[in-house]
């Protein structure tokens, strides 16, 4: 569990790279300079960890790419002990990016394999979320709700209702709504019954699968 200079050194050169492509929050830098990616991924393949990649890990599924973890963390705009639910732990890695921004941070996983491996590393690492839960997102995480931030890290083909009521008001949402490639969809809970809707963009997601193995 090795953190050299080299690997500091990579990571400044990503986050150079994730700024030069317009990510300028700085506590969401700050999070990617400080995380060490390369324990996110298995040894053999540390070398790719500092590339701005989405790159394989356990059960077909992948650890996001660094500008979509940044993305997606910034247009949330965390703030301190924001209660925030996110809907595929998969390697950890973006859970740890919101530990580290100090969110109450609840995560969901559907893949066994990821949920056990990801908690013991999250563990060992000392980025620790309020709960890691083995279960089906789409379904939310009801005894946790109301959330202040939801961020969906799978692609669905159309936004879970039941995570949308499980927004505080005032609160946002951000989920990669598609089936082939994905459009980066931001929602604000405006009221009761009022959402706004805002499109930033295409991305490219595993999909959110219904219910677990
Ligand atoms: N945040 C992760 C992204 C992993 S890819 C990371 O950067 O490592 C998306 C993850 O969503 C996968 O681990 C996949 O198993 C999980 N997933 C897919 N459908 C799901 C569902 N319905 N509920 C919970 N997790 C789901």
């Amino acid at each position: 569990m090795l953190d050299t200079s080299k690997h500091k050194g990579l990571r400044k050169r990503l986050v150079d790279q994730l700024i030069s492509k317009g990510i300028s929050s700085k506590p969401v830098i700050n999070a990617i300079l400080h995380i060490p990616r390369h324990l996110f991924i298995e040894k053999d393949f540390e070398s790719y960890a500092y590339l701005d990649k989405a790159f394989p890990i356990d059960s077909n599924q992948t650890i996001s790419q660094p500008y979509t973890v940044a993305f997606q963390t910034s247009i949330l705009e965390i703030e301190n002990n924001d209660k925030v639910l996110e809907v595929g732990t998969g390697s950890g890695y973006q859970t740890a990016v919101l530990v580290k921004l100090k969110a109450e941070v609840y995560t969901i996983e559907r893949q066994h394999v990821l949920y056990r491996k990801s908690m013991k590393r999250l563990n060992e690492l000392g980025y620790n979320p309020k709960s890691i839960k083995y279960g089906d997102g789409y379904l939310g995480m009801p005894e946790q709700a109301p959330f202040d931030k939801i961020l969906v890290t799978a692609g669905a083909s159309e936004v879970p209702k039941k995570l949308l009521l499980q927004l505080k008001v005032g609160g946002k949402i951000v989920i990669p709504i598609g089936n082939i490639d994905q459009e980066m969809t931001l929602i604000v809970r405006k009221s009761k019954t009022k959402f706004e809707k805002i499109k930033l963009g295409k991305f490219n997601f595993v999909p959110m699968l219904k219910n677990t193995n």
